[in-house]
């Protein structure tokens, strides 16, 4: 799904990547996270089903990503391997990385792109004061 949907902004892997299936993935701070990808490796860690399952319910419900606990498991499991291919495919196609909010948008952009209709809504009106906005 994400290499299809860069493949239409002209980006396509120029390396081959691999994903991993992990039971833990921690960023620099040390905090638990969803899953992440490794240039000097090219390789795409992402949490195991069950272990997304255990860190999703650890979410605060008044943290925003707690919208997650309302996303079918499998759906939001596919999400997030998008996720990280794309940040895969960016990174080796741009010789200069962008700054880490460009990689998170795109990637995030590939996220929500894949979701179904009613969970992009979902996703996308936990994020929106103003229902309006969100519908169209
Ligand atoms: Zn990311």
């Amino acid at each position: 799904m994400a290499e299809a949907f860069l493949a239409r902004c002209g980006l396509a892997p120029r390396l081959r990547y691999s994903i991993r299936f992990v039971p833990e993935v921690k960023n620099e701070l040390g905090n638990c996270i969803f899953g992440q990808f490794r240039p000097s490796e090219q390789l795409a860690i992402v949490l195991g089903h069950g272990a997304l399952m255990t860190l999703v319910k650890a979410i605060p419900r008044d943290d925003p990503s707690s919208v997650y606990r309302r996303l079918p498991a499998a759906e939001l499991h596919y999400s997030l391997i998008v996720h990280e291919v794309g940040h895969a495919i960016v990174h080796q196609n741009l010789s200069l990385p962008p700054c880490r909010p460009v990689h998170e948008y795109v990637a995030g952009l590939l996220q929500v792109s894949s979701m179904s209709d009613a969970s992009r809504r979902i996703f996308l009106e936990s994020f929106c004061c103003d229902p309006f906005l969100s519908s169209g």
